[in-house]
């Protein structure tokens, strides 16, 4: 399974998965349809499945035009996002297993930005490679996704699911917000000489006009502010040795940055 990262709005990614094998492919997140069609066109591709993590309209916004085209697309998304989903046909829960061309995802229910929010994850097919984590809106590249319909106490839980996923994992989320997110986790966690060399890695790609998505999910545990809320250094700048409180503290900063 190769993925593809497409670019949509001002700064989405769509992730298109090609299976060399059976030349079928899937999207996650469908911003836009154009850029979708454009690339299974160059590879005579076939779309058979949209996973969508959740309803915002940046994410299913080509669903409809990509049905219209391919109707025997099966269009995916969480159970609790019924009726806000274009098109949405599977209704899908933690621990579900869902599956494109041979390798076998997993669903894992992670609320926070969204009340109904899932992520897919894909487990390395044989030993020594790598998984890949379609997130979303949840774990961004050096932070998070905005509380819009869940509390703190979920996003942290959410978010502990995914850093239990193994180190290497590809981290294919959603937006190109990864600058940003490092200048904000600069001022709240200064002293962190990995997240210093980030910073400038990622000035640099940028500069250079590259893509930072996706990023590793080690990287993030060792940069990213919103996963390091148990870390000393970030319990100084937010007063609270309560983990939740801690986070929820970060992300009321990283709001207001
Ligand atoms: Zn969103
Ligand atoms: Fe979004």
């Amino acid at each position: 399974m190769q993925v593809i990262r497409l670019h949509a709005l001002s700064d989405n990614y769509i992730f298109l998965l090609h299976d060399i094998q059976q030349n079928i492919a899937a999207v996650v997140d469908p911003a836009e349809a154009e850029p979708v069609l454009e690339q299974l066109d160059q590879l005579s591709a076939e779309l058979v499945a949209i996973f969508n993590t959740h309803h915002h309209y940046d994410h299913v916004g080509a669903n409809l035009r990509l049905m219209q085209k391919f109707p025997e697309v099966k269009v995916y998304g969480g159970a609790e996002d019924r009726g806000r989903i274009p098109g949405q046909q599977v209704f899908l829960r933690q621990g579900d297993r869902i599956q494109f061309a041979d390798r076998i995802g997993e669903v894992i229910f992670v609320p926070g930005h969204t009340r109904a929010h899932i992520a897919y994850y894909f487990p390395p097919e044989k030993p020594g490679e790598v998984g890949e984590l379609f997130c979303g809106d949840t774990l961004f590249a050096g932070g998070c996704g905005r509380l819009f319909e869940g509390t703190p106490q979920q996003m942290v839980d959410s978010l502990s699911k995914l850093a239990a996923l193994p180190d290497n994992t590809r981290v294919w989320c959603a937006h190109e917000y990864t600058l940003k997110n490092l200048q904000f986790a600069l001022t709240v966690d200064q002293d962190n000489t990995e997240l210093q060399n980030r910073y400038l890695q990622v000035q640099a790609s940028r500069q250079r006009g590259e893509a930072t998505v996706p990023s590793i999910l080690g990287v993030e545990k060792q940069t990213n502010p919103f996963l390091r809320y148990s870390q000393p250094a970030l319990q100084v700048v937010t007063k609270s040795q309560n983990p939740v409180q801690t986070f929820a503290r970060l992300r009321g900063m990283k709001d207001r940055f």
